[in-house]
């Protein structure tokens, strides 16, 4: 069985039966069709919605060790954008190219994927293609501004926009120090004075 850990669902949209192919080499199916997207397809920042359309566009073709599958998925893809949180909604075309091999060969590749029956399942390997393919860093568009670090203003929806005073609010405390007669560096030219010990010699006597 090619998934130990989860049996196969022939009603799931992402299980193919290939025994129409009758496992005569040469034999080929097309598969279009519209099924729902399984849970948790994605990465933190940005994924497939559950029950969102994937539309495939397959074809399986029976060659000597098992049934090849090549073609394409279409989904559709929801995230946050990093730079203004706003919602980044996009459509992802990814290519599945896969041999699925038969119970019983052994194929040169130990980590080939496998058929379980009939049943193909394609739900790991659309997986793999989608999240290789997901943005780590989401950007609702390539040249987004972002939000004003001082308001949290989306300044895509203001470009002009900008304070009064452009600075910091932390630098402008440190501003107000400068002119009020306290000299920094006074507490460093003091520190060698506080160095000498007092009544450390008597200490060192009392041994
Ligand atoms: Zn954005
Ligand atoms: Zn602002």
């Amino acid at each position: 069985m090619s998934s130990p850990h989860r049996p196969l669902n022939p009603r799931s949209g992402l299980v193919l039966d290939t025994h129409e192919l009758g496992r005569r080499a040469g034999a080929m199916k097309v598969v279009r069709t519209s099924v729902e997207a399984p849970a948790d397809l994605g990465i933190s920042v940005i994924g497939v919605p559950l029950g969102s359309p994937v539309e495939l566009d397959l074809r399986l073709e029976s060659v000597v060790e098992g049934v090849l599958v090549s073609g394409s998925a279409v989904v559709e893809v929801r995230g946050e954008c990093v730079r203004c949180l706003g919602e980044v909604s996009d459509q992802l075309e990814v290519g599945i190219q896969e041999l699925f091999v038969y119970p019983g060969m052994e194929p040169d590749d130990t980590l080939a994927s496998r058929l379980a029956g009939d049943l193909i399942d394609l739900e790991p390997l659309l997986r793999d293609e989608v999240v290789l393919d997901l943005p780590f860093q989401p950007l609702c568009r390539e040249d987004c501004s972002g939000l004003c670090v001082e308001c949290g203003a989306n300044l895509n929806d203001n470009p002009g926009h900008r304070h009064e005073s452009r600075l910091d609010p932390r630098w402008a405390a440190l501003h107000g120090l400068e002119g009020s007669g306290s000299e920094p560096y006074d507490v460093l030219q003091t520190a060698p004075r506080a160095m000498k010990f007092p009544g450390e010699s008597a200490r060192r006597n009392e041994e």
